[in-house]
């Protein structure tokens, strides 16, 4: 088993005396400041002037700079801007303010990795990347918990990297639930892997083909959502608690049997090795490259496709069901 960190491997001390500068309040910046904040340390938060999340970042107390400004007087700066900018903050707003001894973090390898950002080499480099959404990274956070986190040591150019990260990961709680320690590179690749073959991209698409499977059979739409998509969530809370094989004892015989039987039709070795395909576009760069050239060119592809999906016959059952529920109504994502 890998190593893990706890609490007890990491000291705050490592940050007690510097100011780090949070770049971005969305999902992950708020979460993270906020933490921090908490922890005891010292955070500024980096914002575009025309931000919407001015307003909130000083309300919760932060001194509010620009990225320009507040890379300059911090010495540890986290880039915490949606994948696609950080390049451009990072030339733009960051390399600037970056002087020897300073520290460099992300929460995701991509742009390091891929080379699209390229720091100086008398810096640290540093990741720590919460396993979780940011929402939850501050929820937990408040309950006295922590989401768990990943950290990786990119350039040690003080020779203190290890105790920044651990620190950092300790200030917004990770060392609670457990840190374990990884490269940019296997962090970039296997992240993105996850997301398109099985978590976002597999599980959508295995969930949508089932659903017209059932519909264009001719029966009723709404029992082709419940079955392919409301009862998802109930078999992974099942899978998440207690493993494939505890989900396989709590299901009944017949639906054991065939899972064991027709789940590798489906996903049989072709489809294996259509993952290993996507993987080793991952690997070489060519995925990373065919998404930063679409964000160049203002996500044309990625508009059509999202308003394409939001057309499916699946969004509209599904947001009658979810009215239907009485729990369920009104539930919202900000
Ligand atoms: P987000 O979209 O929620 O927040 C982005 C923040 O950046 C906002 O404050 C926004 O105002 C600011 N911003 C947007 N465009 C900008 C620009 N051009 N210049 C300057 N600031 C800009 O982003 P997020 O989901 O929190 O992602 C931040 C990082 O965290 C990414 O590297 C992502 O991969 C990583 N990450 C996210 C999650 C998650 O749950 N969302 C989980 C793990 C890692
Ligand atoms: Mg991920």
């Amino acid at each position: 088993m890998v190593k893990m960190y706890y609490d007890g491997d990491a000291d705050l001390g490592a940050l007690r005396d510097k100011t780090i500068a949070v770049i971005g309040y969305g999902s992950q910046g708020h979460a993270h400041a906020l933490n921090l904040k908490d922890s005891g340390l010292n955070v500024i938060v980096g914002l575009r002037p025309s931000s919407k999340f001015v307003t909130p970042a000083k309300e919760a107390g932060f001194e509010v700079l620009s990225p320009a400004a507040a890379a300059r007087k911090a010495d540890f700066i986290m880039i915490l801007v949606p994948d696609e900018f950080a390049a451009e903050v990072y030339r733009q707003d960051i390399e600037p303010g970056l002087k020897a001894g300073k520290a460099l973090a992300f929460a995701h390898g991509f742009n390091i990795h891929f080379g699209y950002v390229k720091p100086p080499k008398d810096i640290d480099v540093v990741m720590i990347a919460p396993k979780g959404p940011g929402h939850l990274v501050r929820s937990v956070y408040t309950e006295g918990a922590g989401v768990p986190a990943l950290i990786a040591v990119h350039q040690d150019a003080s020779g203190h990297a290890r105790e920044l990260v651990l620190a950092y990961a300790k200030g917004i709680g990770g060392t609670k639930a457990g840190v374990i320690e990884t490269t940019y590179k296997e962090e970039t690749e296997t992240d993105l892997f996850g997301e398109q073959a099985v978590l976002c991209g597999g599980v959508s698409a295995l969930i949508q083909a089932g659903f017209e499977t059932l519909v264009e059979a001719g029966y009723q739409p709404e029992m082709a959502y419940f079955e392919c998509c409301h009862e998802m969530k109930l078999i992974v809370d099942l899978i998440y608690n207690h493993g494939l094989a505890g989900m396989r004892y709590s299901v009944s015989n017949t639906a054991e049997y065939g899972d064991y039987t027709v789940g590798p039709k489906i996903i049989n070795a072709d489809a294996k090795k259509r993952m290993q395909e996507i993987l080793a576009r991952i690997q070489s760069g060519a995925f990373a490259k065919e998404f930063v050239d679409e964000c160049k060119a203002g996500k044309p592809n990625m508009e059509k496709m999202r308003a394409a999906a939001k057309a499916h016959q699946i969004e509209k059952v599904g947001a009658e069901i979810r009215a239907a529920i009485p729990w369920m109504k009104g539930q919202k994502l900000l």
